[in-house]
């Protein structure tokens, strides 16, 4: 086998920034054969067997990568994916209403512009002239 140390240099960094990649890819990428490219990492005590790489799939809520099968990073995600934070129309107090139900109200009437906390306030933005009838929450 020729030796070509600038060659090997490379190999050694390739696989090191491509721990995933099998023997016969990175290989492919220097036009040798697999048995070369093993030959090369086993000679210079850099692993052989590619790593597996773990799947990941990002959370719902705010893009953090997180292992398969779970959908939210935190509790905290999770709480904040579900209730959307709101204030009411008329008295301006924040508080939490289930997604499902804006985006629920969202598709059945158009224009989803008012939202109260609770009956009373609906009833006051009526008497107030803020909602009609179907802004009811
Ligand atoms: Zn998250
Ligand atoms: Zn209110």
């Amino acid at each position: 086998m020729r030796k070509n140390p600038r060659k090997i240099k490379r190999i050694i960094l390739y696989r090191r920034e491509n721990p995933t990649l099998t023997l016969a890819q990175i290989g492919k990428r220097f036009k040798c054969s697999r048995e070369y490219i093993y030959h090369v990492l086993k000679s210079n005590n850099e692993p052989t067997l590619r790593a597996i790489p773990k799947k990941v799939t990002p959370c719902i809520n705010c893009n953090t990568l997180i292992e398969k099968g779970i959908r939210f990073c935190s509790n905290k995600c999770r709480f904040n994916y579900y209730n959307i934070k709101v204030t009411c129309t008329l008295c301006r107090v924040p508080f939490y209403r289930k997604r499902y139900q804006i985006i629920q109200r969202y598709y059945d009437r158009r224009g989803y512009k008012h939202i109260y906390c609770s009956r009373q306030c609906f009833y006051r933005g009526q008497r107030a002239g803020i909602s009609s009838k179907k802004n009811l929450i």
